[in-house]
C-alpha cells in the first residue's frame, strides 16, 4: 500500500486527489503554488455600493449531472441540501436579426428532430436542406480521429457548424471546433458515430435511452464551497495543505514520496517532469492552451426587462463581436440576486482571439457593454462590475489527444517506475466532474478515461 501521497496543485483535481488518497488510508501533502486553494474555481463578491455582498461564481458555476462524480463528492463532503438546478436551461443564440432559440432535441446542437431545428430560424432553407440530406449520405464510423468541425462539416454543411454547434462545442473550452478532437470533446456524439448509420439517428436513440433528470447541478454557495468544504474536511482528517507552495522541477527529484500526483497546468507538469522523463515533458509542452475573461456586472434589477425563460446567449465566432457568451445569472441562479439587483455574466477570449489580454478592466467593461447593447439592448450602467481573467484557463484537445495522454503517462510509468501520475483538466477532461474522477484515478491507479 502507498504510504506517503503529495499532490502538486490545489485545483479541484488534486483536492479530489487528495481526498481518494486519505480516504484510501495514505499520508497526503498538497502544495498549492497560489494563495488560495481551487484554481480555476473561485466563489468571490462583486462589489456593489451599499451592504449587499453578492457572492458569485467568477468561473464554473455548474457541472454536469451525467457524469456522476461532482454529485457523488458533494454528498460525501455533506453538500447534498445545497445541490441545485438552473432555473432556466434553454439559451438563444446570436445572429444579425437578433437572438434566437437554440435548437431543442439536440445533442450539442446536432439535431435528433429536423424541424425543430427549423422552428428556431437559425439556418436558411438551403442550410436546413443540408441538415436533411445527412440522412442519405453515406458515411461510415470513423477509423481515426478527427476533428469535430470537418466530421460534422461533411454530414450536416457549414451553416449547422458555424451557427449551432461551434458556438455551444467551441465555447465549452474556447476552442476550434475545426481543431477539436472528436474523441476527447465531443464522447457522446463520437459513440453515436461509431455506430455507424445516420448520425442524427444514433444520436435520437441514445437520448431516448437516457434516463430523465438535470443536465446540470449547481451548488447554491457557488461551486466555491465545494472547495471550501474540500479543504475543510481534508484539514480536519490530517491531510497537510500547503498553499504558497510553488514546487519547481528541481524538487521533484528530491521528493520523498511514494506516489506523486501532479494536477499542474501542462506547461507547469513539463516543466517538473523534465528532468525525469524528457519525452513526457516535450509532449506535455506541445498541448495548447487559451485564454478567457468572465465579467460579471450587477445592475439595478429595474434597469432592464430581462429575460425570465433563457439562461443567455451564445455568439458565434463569425459575428467577429469581442463577446462569445452571456448568462442572464439571476435568472439562471435566483440565489445570485440580492432582491435589487440582477446579474450578468459575459465571456470574452478564445483560441485565436485573446484581445482583451492587452486591455485593462475598464476597457473590457466598456467593450463587454458595448456588445451588450448592440446584441440584446442592454445600456443600463452597471452599480458594479468584475474582470476576472483566466489566463491558458482553458486546455485545447486538438486530433489526437486521447493518444498523446496515453504516450505521456507511459513515458513517465517507463521513466519513473510507475511513481508520477497525471491527472487534471490539461488531460483527462475540462469539466469537474472529469476533474474529480482524474483526481480520484490518479491515487487508485486505475485509467483516467474522460
Ligand atoms: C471561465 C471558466 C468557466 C468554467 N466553467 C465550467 C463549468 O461551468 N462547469 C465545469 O464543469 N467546468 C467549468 N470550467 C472548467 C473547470 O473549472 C476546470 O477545468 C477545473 O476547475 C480545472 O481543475 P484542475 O484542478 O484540473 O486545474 P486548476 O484549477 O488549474 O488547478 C491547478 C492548480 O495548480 C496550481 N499550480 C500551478 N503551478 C504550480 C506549481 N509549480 N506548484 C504547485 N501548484 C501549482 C495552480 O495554482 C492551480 O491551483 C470552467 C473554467 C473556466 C476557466
Amino acid at each position: 500500500m502507498t504510504d506517503h501521497v503529495v499532490i502538486v496543485g490545489g485545483g479541484i483535481t488534486g483536492l479530489a486527489a487528495a481526498w481518494e488518497a486519505l480516504e484510501q488510508g495514505h499520508r497526503v501533502t498538497v502544495h498549492e503554488a497560489g494563495p488560495r486553494f481551487g484554481g480555476l474555481i473561485s466563489t468571490a463578491p462583486v462589489d456593489v455600493p451599499g451592504p449587499a455582498r453578492l457572492m458569485v461564481d467568477e468561473g464554473a458555476d455548474a457541472f454536469l449531472a451525467r457524469v456522476p462524480d461532482a454529485l457523488e463528492l458533494c454528498e460525501q463532503l455533506g453538500l447534498g441540501d445545497q445541490l441545485c438546478e438552473p432555473a432556466v436551461g434553454r439559451a438563444m443564440v446570436h445572429t444579425a436579426d437578433g437572438l434566437r432559440w437554440f435548437p431543442e432535441r439536440s445533442v450539442l446542437g446536432v439535431p435528433t428532430d429536423v424541424d425543430a431545428l427549423a422552428s428556431t430560424g437559425l439556418l436558411s432553407e438551403a442550410g436546413l436542406d443540408r441538415v436533411r440530406a445527412e440522412a442519405s449520405i453515406s458515411q461510415g464510423p470513423p477509423t481515426a480521429d478527427v476533428a469535430v468541425g470537418p466530421f460534422l462539416r461533411e454530414r450536416f454543411g457549414d451553416e449547422l457548424v458555424d451557427r449551432v454547434v461551434g458556438p455551444l462545442v467551441g465555447g465549452i473550452s474556447a476552442g476550434d471546433i475545426d481543431q477539436m478532437s472528436l474523441f476527447a470533446t465531443t464522447p457522446q456524439i463520437a459513440a453515436a458515430a461509431l455506430e455507424g448509420g445516420p448520425l442524427s439517428e444514433s444520436l435520437a436513440r441514445r437520448t431516448a435511452a437516457t434516463p430523465p433528470g438535470p443536465v446540470f447541478n449547481g451548488l447554491r454557495g457557488g461551486t466555491g464551497s465545494l472547495v471550501s468544504a474540500l479543504v475543510d474536511q481534508l484539514t480536519r482528517r490530517g491531510g497537510d495543505l500547503r498553499p504558497g507552495s510553488a514546487l519547481g522541477r528541481e524538487d521533484i527529484g528530491g521528493l520523498r514520496a511514494d506516489l506523486l500526483v501532479l494536477t499542474t497546468p501542462a506547461a507547469v507538469t513539463s516543466s517538473l517532469v523534465a528532468q525525469v522523463s524528457p519525452a513526457a515533458a516535450e509532449a506535455l509542452a506541445s498541448i495548447e492552451t487559451a485564454s478567457v475573461a468572465l465579467t460579471t456586472l450587477a445592475y439595478p434589477r429595474a434597469a432592464f426587462d430581462w429575460p425570465s425563460d433563457a439562461s443567455g446567449y451564445l455568439v458565434p465566432r463569425s459575428s467577429g463581436l469581442f463577446l462569445t457568451a452571456v448568462s442572464w445569472g439571476s435568472t439562471k441562479w435566483p440565489h445570485w440576486g440580492d432582491g435589487s439587483h440582477a446579474i450578468v455574466r459575459a465571456s470574452t477570449g478564445h483560441r485565436g482571439d485573446d484581445r482583451f489580454v492587452s486591455m485593462d478592466d475598464d476597457a473590457v467593461v466598456d467593450a463587454i457593454r458595448a456588445d451588450l447593447e448592440l446584441t440584446c439592448g442592454l445600456v443600463a450602467e452597471p452599480d458594479g462590475a468584475r474582470v476576472s481573467r483566466w489566463i491558458d484557463g482553458f486546455h485545447q484537445y486538438d486530433v489526437g489527444h486521447l493518444d498523446l495522454v496515453q504516450r505521456i503517462q507511459r513515458d513517465l510509468d517507463v521513466d519513473t517506475a510507475g511513481r508520477i501520475r497525471l491527472a487534471g483538466a490539461s488531460l483527462h477532461g475540462v469539466g469537474i466532474p472529469a476533474c474529480i474522477r482524474s483526481g480520484r484515478s490518479a491515487v487508485l491507479g486505475g485509467p483516467t478515461v474522460p
